[in-house]
């Protein structure tokens, strides 16, 4: 299996194309053992971490990269983020009510949603439409579209493993290397399913590439965290407004909030409530 909960460059000698693998197992399995989506659900979000954790390889600075897939069926919502340290957190949103119905995902049609979000600055978001229920060729297209830079991504995953693996070229090869950018590419089209879920980065490599010259960089870990905090979780629930708030402590005692992601509980109290207001306090 590409190498398990980590990602890893590399580079061909002599061209101007570079690569990344990835491979999730723990940090997938984090994810889907908080819910119960349904498997061809299951299957899509393990791609999106995946394609997630390969984008965030071009994050060039602190912060986080957020992908969304945004869709009209029962299915309304796959999310996946990376953050530059390799922490992942996903999600989905769909119609518990058709659980047992969903056996497919039906991407066309839907919107990919690219957001970077640098610690400091503003974020940049980039919108692709689904035209196709292969996710990978939204990628594709997003980087021709952005950045005029040829890429293809494979992305795979059976409900325990999830597999990324990405080709790009690099900006200065665009127009003089289209040899290397077609033959790379074309070998790596030859690679099947079950071998990016189940070869190691190195045996993948070797298998495709042995006429050339590989650079393979150290592995990079990938882990599941959240970024949740009772900071963030507080700035959440203080606008929907102080009275509000108070209507719901008077009726449940307190606040509950549930993060969404990893399910970690919060609750606040009147006086935690009321720290949130401190105008409130002069009276
Ligand atoms: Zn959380």
């Amino acid at each position: 299996m590409s190498n398990l909960d980590s990602m890893q460059r590399f580079t061909f000698d002599d061209t101007d194309v570079r690569g990344e693998l990835v491979g999730l197992h723990k940090s997938l399995n984090s994810v889907l053992s908080k819910h119960t989506y349904p498997e061809a659900l299951q299957a899509e979000l393990g791609k999106l971490m995946a394609a997630s954790a390969l984008m965030s390889a071009t994050l060039k600075y602190e912060g986080r990269l957020c992908l969304q897939v945004r869709l009209a069926g029962d299915v309304t919502l796959i999310q996946a983020e990376t953050t530059n340290t390799g922490e992942l957190r996903a999600i989905a949103r769909y119609d518990e009510s058709k659980s047992d119905e969903i056996d497919h995902v039906e991407l066309q049609g839907g919107q990919l949603v690219i957001t970077l979000e640098p610690a400091v600055g503003k974020p940049y978001q980039g919108i692709v439409p689904l035209n196709s229920n292969q996710l990978n060729e939204a990628f594709e297209e997003y980087f021709q579209q952005s950045e005029q830079l040829g890429s293809r991504f494979w992305l795979e995953c059976d409900g325990k493993l999830a597999s990324g693996f990405m080709l790009q070229q690099l900006p200065a090869s665009e127009g003089n290397d289209e040899d290397a950018w077609d033959r790379l590419s074309h070998l790596a089209s030859t690679l099947k399913t079950e071998e990016l879920l189940s070869l190691t980065n190195e045996t993948i490599l070797h298998r495709l590439y042995h006429e050339e010259t590989v650079r393979i960089y150290d592995e990079e870990p990938l882990t599941f965290a959240c970024t949740c905090s009772k900071e963030r979780i507080s700035n959440a629930i203080s606008n929907l407004g102080y009275d509000e708030l108070m209507d719901v402590i008077a009726e449940q005692g307190k606040v509950s909030v549930d993060c969404q992601f990893c399910l970690q509980h919060y609750s606040f109290n009147s006086e935690q409530v009321g720290d949130l207001f401190p105008e409130k306090k002069l009276h």
